[in-house]
């Protein structure tokens, strides 16, 4: 799934990139108990001493927030995708935990087997660095740079971990008919590009304490202090050029400037240092003339790099490299190092993650479409699913209205968008067919290898696409995810069964309270197809402009707007010598787009099912309005309490804003809900002047 991950899908939420992978620690042994689950809608999370008009984030959540510190595994614990997401995991759990001991189909023994040779931490604590000895041999005996590609390629084709850059088919972007190689940046081992490169005082910190962790976890793998400070620099030196090559975030949300083909001849006088036929032909992909090269300034420097860096330092490099893709299932000491500094340090998580969580989400991501099958039929009923076929309907309408209605937009670009709504495919639950896993083998004794076949078999998964039709039925998340994704190259929305339960889907509520729950979130993908990215491409995921030049500079104008509006946004305040971190109003601009074209739709759509049922928006149930509801249920899906390290590490690299402002500045740029709670005009959540795009 990793390497299919070169073109972007866009979902509902992220988490922090911390601790991915399942982590040994001292509470092994305690059995989880089943978490309890989020109310729909929860009349005691909110502070009724706030006033709604002036922030209603505090007014919905507050009392949620008091009552509810981050628990010491997490750095984000959020009333509705933090509560579901543990219960799903805990649900995933005893589906393994009984797999792993009595399995009664091949299937489960398969993952059952994956789960308990993750779990078995006495074995990994047994085998010490053994597993990863081959790759730290080869790394060893690298004679040259000549030698790096098949290094490079030699370490992928044992599904060691591979750095520099990621390799992938991917739907080619031009023609989405066509599925084509693709080469991007990669190689970085900090959360993003800047804490490389920022001289703020917080970052050089951090650069210390990340050239201290180096240092220790060569010391643990045997090195004397001293050599290992030395490779730690040299780490430090190469991932600081690739940051510096590397394109930023920001840059690469226009899709433009990640899309430049190449004939491999192009490609490789690009890069005449690093022997890119040789890395292909170990990867085992079949023989190909073009490809895109995301960001080809990128593989210039690198190319730079590979001569201007002597071979010592890419052996510290790329066994760096190795050392902490591994981690996770590595002896104790490891884990620990890598907790204190990628946990602690960077994201302010107080405890390790617990094995049984690490284990359950580490099989959900390698064998997710065989645990998950088993999964939905247990927590997925088809009456579920019929009703999502209802909800998706109401919201496509909704958008076809809203389009019809749209101020700002001419006739000929409305039909465009029109057609570009028809052709969007839903997908809901789980998929049609499932993934076929037979290839892949699993062992009860090897943590470490079965996480090498894994990415073999993923890999494969990928390169196989090369060259052949797309297939429209896939999909990119597991049926027990807690989110959502549209993607544009596939003009697709998806919905796992994961999301589809309370408190965003609840069978048992108003509709109101639902249409502000799993309806912002339908409303919220359907519009990403029209947010600044999804915009570009067309109804067959090509990209292409269906906007007349004239509406394309109003729709630039509005999302300038809220590029503006969300950029004022504080993501933490300023302390001591830290300066406050305000949000990027360019990074989340798509996401916000889709928070505010959810919020406006979905309204539209609740307007329609109480006028069929004969109700209205005013009537009341526990003192609120169906209007009040509706925006309570949507507030209420992002109560959150975040650590600030996770804060200001968000605010560089997730493209989400946080709950506060996902609410917040969607209701301040639609008037409907001023009107429900009676604000006055001009108040902060009821303003003269607003941004709107769709
Ligand atoms: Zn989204």
């Amino acid at each position: 799934m990793k390497l299919s991950r070169l073109a972007p899908v866009f979902f509902i939420a992220a988490g922090i990139a911390v601790a991915q992978s399942p982590a040994p620690s001292s509470n092994v042994d305690s059995r989880p108990a089943p978490p309890a689950a989020s109310k729909s809608f929860d009349l005691s999370a909110i502070d009724k001493s706030a006033d709604p008009c002036e922030d209603f984030y505090k007014y919905a959540c507050g009392n949620w927030v008091k009552a509810n510190p981050i628990p010491s595994d997490q750095t984000r614990w959020a009333r509705s995708f933090s509560v579901l997401g543990e219960r799903n995991r805990y649900l995933l759990w005893q589906e393994l935990d009984a797999a792993a001991k009595d399995p009664k189909t091949p299937l489960e023994k398969k993952y059952g087997d994956f789960f308990a040779a993750c779990m078995n931490t006495d074995l990994i604590e047994k085998e010490g660095l053994d597993p990863i000895k081959p790759a730290l041999d080869r790394i060893a005996a690298l004679k040259d740079t000549k030698g790096l590609a098949p290094l490079v390629g030699g370490l992928a084709q044992r599904g060691d971990p591979a750095p520099l850059f990621r390799f992938g088919v991917q739907v080619d972007e031009r023609d989405a008919s066509k599925q084509i190689a693709s080469v991007s940046q990669a190689g970085l081992s900090l959360p993003d590009r800047e804490y490389y490169i920022s001289d703020g005082k917080r970052f050089q910190t951090i650069r210390q304490q990340y050239r201290e962790h180096i240092t220790k976890m060569f010391t643990l793998a045997g090195d004397t202090p001293e050599d290992a400070a030395k490779e730690a620099d040299a780490v430090l030196t190469i991932e600081t050029a690739l940051a510096k090559a590397s394109t930023s975030r920001t840059a690469l949300r226009d899709p433009e400037n990640r899309y430049h083909i190449y004939t491999v001849a192009d490609f490789q006088k690009l890069t005449p240092d690093f022997d890119f036929a040789a890395y292909f032909k170990d990867v085992q992909v079949r023989p190909f003339e073009t490809l895109n090269v995301a960001t080809p300034d990128f593989f210039k420097e690198l190319n730079e790099l590979v001569s201007s860096e002597p071979v010592d330092a890419w052996k510290s490099y790329i066994r760096w490299q190795t050392i902490h893709a591994s981690a996770s299932n590595l002896p104790k000491a490891f884990y620990d190092e890598d907790f204190n500094f990628f946990g602690k340090t960077l994201a302010g998580q107080k405890e390790p993650t617990p094995r049984w969580k690490q284990c359950t989400a580490a099989t959900d991501r390698a064998l997710g479409e065989a645990v998950g099958q088993d999964w939905v039929k247990a927590h997925f009923p088809p009456k579920s699913k019929a009703s999502m076929d209802q909800l998706v309907a109401a919201l496509d309408k909704a958008l076809a209205a809203d389009i019809q209605t749209l101020p700002w937009m001419s006739d000929d670009t409305k039909k465009a968008a029109e057609a570009k709504l028809a052709l969007y495919r839903n997908k809901i639950g789980y998929p049609e067919k499932w993934r076929d896993y037979s290839a892949m083998i699993v062992k009860r004794d090897d943590a470490i290898g079965n996480m090498h076949r894994d990415a073999v078999f993923q890999r494969n998964f990928n390169l196989n696409k090369l060259g052949k039709p797309v297939d429209e039925k896939e999909w990119g998340m597991t049926p027990p995810t807690v989110n959502a994704y549209y993607n544009p190259s596939m003009n697709d929305i998806n919905f796992p069964a994961g999301i589809l339960q309370p408190p965003f889907f609840d069978p048992d509520i108003d509709p109101a309270v639902n249409f502000g729950g799993i309806g912002v979130v339908i409303g919220h993908e359907m519009t990403h197809g029209f947010d600044d990215q999804g915009s570009k491409y067309d109804g067959r995921g090509n990209l292409r402009e269906w906007q007349t030049a004239e509406d394309r500079k109003k729709f630039v104008e509005r999302t300038d707007c809220e590029v503006a509006e969300y950029g004022g946004f504080e993501a933490a305040p300023a302390h001591d010598d830290v300066p406050e971190a305000k949000l990027n109003g360019k990074l989340t601009l798509g996401e916000n787009t889709a928070d505010n074209g959810g919020l406006r739709i979905a309204y539209m759509a609740l307007l329609d099912v109480l006028a069929k049922e004969g109700k209205t928006i005013d009537e009341k149930i526990d003192g609120y309005t169906e209007a009040q509801r509706y925006f309570l249920g949507f507030a209420q899906v992002w109560c959150q309490n975040e650590t600030e390290q996770a804060a200001r590490q968000s605010a560089m690299t997730d493209p989400h804003s946080p709950g506060r402002w996902r609410v917040n500045g969607s209701v301040q740029n639609f008037d409907e809900f001023g009107k429900a709670f009676g604000c006055h005009r001009g108040q902060p959540m009821y303003p003269e002047n607003s941004c709107r795009v769709w």
